[in-house]
């Protein structure tokens, strides 16, 4: 981290959390009704003059922002406000050609969307409940574009396609504790918004962050903008070390805006921090009231699926899962659905299988997807592969080490029985064909055999070598037994 010493010592820390999320589930704008999908548009095309902000446009709400919000304010356990109006946040800036922001504001009069709620998280293995503030529905500016960093860009180009995209705010009580902290905090809303399927939060620029941040008893600075959730522990570290090293050298923090810089890895002063007076909030006239019953709650709430800290306690009880298991398998709403598909398919599947399923799925699979940095969605496996695979293992059909060779082709699809064929990998559990590899391995390899005398452990070399003229097709321990029984016969080991 560019030299800087990175403490671990949080004692003192107190970081507030500002996460906007995109609707991208939502087809139109807030306000208006232009495809909200600017993603590889070309720039400017989705427009109209009520996203453009021409003067005489009236905004109109759009009903399905409502319901989503309602969604997550639900999951979050926020209280639901039943009436409430838009206000403008007045703020001049080349992304906002109205010069305000439409936004809810909770003083003056205004309410939020929804207040309070919370979001469980775990840490060395503690649950700890992080309290929300309040949630809120406001518009997205239009996007900027910068060459390269936006320090050196020698130029920024406005894309107001995303101008008056739905964004929902979601804001935490100053209670995080550390960056590792923030960071299972937003682990934990991604999983929830995907269950609620309001927004598909691995979509670029989806969700931002601005975070408070400050050492107890000086003033605090906000680091705007962070553009990932996997960018913002790092994004803390560095600015909880840059106030440190201030405070060693005697000077005064002051409170301040600052951008985190993703190329760079460096937060930068942007300017000195404005003050919630000078935005100059006022109603927003041009948009009615909203009022919401509770029959419109009540409906939203039936629609809701289960969401992920009760499925975690279920699948603990159905699967006979561990804690840590089921906690793991719930957070991706797509791995916890093949998962369930997976193990519900095979009638004879019980506590063995839907351990060893949960292991293919959680370690093997997920390293997959990791590396090519894809969906569970994103490829061509289905849950009946896992079942098969796993039912090969267990008919001796295939070694677990032989099994492990065939993920990379299961991903895009291939039957087990097909990769079988292609590899001619077939368990080999034909003892005299596993006697003559031994005695070959023995004959091969007088040095490692007088090694077993003193070393027990080398007989773990000659399996390895019986593994490697098999193609790892011998059977592991139909391999051991016999190479034991002739150590032992040619008195190397008693
Ligand atoms: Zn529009």
């Amino acid at each position: 981290m560019e030299g800087i010493r990175v403490s671990s010592n949080y004692e003192d820390v107190i970081i507030g959390l500002e996460v906007h999320i995109q609707l991208t589930n939502l087809k139109t704008k807030l306000f208006c009704s232009c495809n909200a999908d600017y993603r590889g548009a070309e720039p400017n095309s989705h427009n109209c003059p009520i996203c453009l902000g021409l003067p005489g446009s009236l905004p109109v709400i759009n009903e399905r922002a409502i319901e989503f919000a309602t969604r997550l304010a639900l999951a979050l356990d926020s209280k639901i406000n039943d009436s409430m109006f838009f206000f403008r946040k007045n703020y001049f800036y080349v992304d906002l050609p109205k010069g305000f922001q439409i936004s809810q504001y909770n003083k003056a009069g205004g309410r939020a969307f929804a207040d309070r709620g919370n979001i469980t998280v775990k840490i060395n293995g503690k649950k700890k409940e992080i309290r929300l503030n309040r949630i809120h529905l406001e518009e997205d500016p239009a996007r900027l574009v910068h060459k390269g960093s936006i320090a050196t860009s020698p130029y920024t180009l406005v894309d107001y396609n995303r101008s008056g995209v739905c964004l929902i705010e979601i804001v935490s009580e100053p209670v995080i504790r550390s960056p590792e902290e923030a960071r299972e905090f937003l682990k934990q809303l991604k999983s929830i918004v995907q269950y609620t399927r309001i927004s598909n939060l691995d979509l670029t620029g989806a969700a931002r962050v601005d975070a408070n941040i400050s050492i107890k008893g000086h003033e605090r600075s906000e680091v705007k903008n962070i553009s990932s959730f996997k960018e913002v522990e790092r994004a803390l570290k560095w600015e909880i070390q840059r106030q440190r090293n201030l405070l060693k050298r005697g000077k005064k923090l002051t409170q301040e805006t600052r951008h985190w810089d993703d190329k760079r890895r460096i937060t930068i002063s942007l300017r000195m921090k404005e003050f919630e007076e000078d935005y100059r909030y006022f109603p927003e006239q041009d948009l009615v009231p909203i009022a919401i019953d509770k029959d419109f709650i009540q409906q939203v709430k039936d629609k809701l699926p289960e969401m992920p800290n009760e499925r975690a306690i279920r699948l603990q009880r159905d699967y006979n899962l561990s804690e840590f298991d089921s906690e793991n398998l719930v957070l991706d709403k797509d791995i916890a659905d093949f998962y369930e598909d997976g193990v519900n398919s095979d009638p004879s599947f019980g506590p063995n299988e839907y351990k060893q399923f949960c292991n293919w799925l959680m370690n093997d699979i997920l390293r997959h997807l990791n590396e090519q940095n894809k969906t569970i969605t994103e490829t061509k496996v289905q849950p009946k592969l896992v079942v098969d695979l796993i039912n090969n293992i267990n008919e001796g059909k295939i070694t677990t080490k032989i099994a492990k060779t065939f993920i990379s082709e299961m991903m895009n699809g291939s039957s087990i029985s097909k990769i079988i064929e292609k590899k001619g990998k077939k368990r080999i559990s034909n003892e005299e064909i596993i006697e003559g590899n031994c005695k070959e391995v023995i004959k091969e390899n007088p040095k490692i055999v007088e090694d077993c005398r003193k070393n027990p452990k080398a007989i773990e070399a000659l399996i390895g070598r019986v593994m490697g003229k098999t193609k790892g097709q011998a059977d592991p321990e139909i391999t051991r037994r016999i190479m034991f029984k002739m150590l032992k016969q040619i008195g190397i080991i008693i």
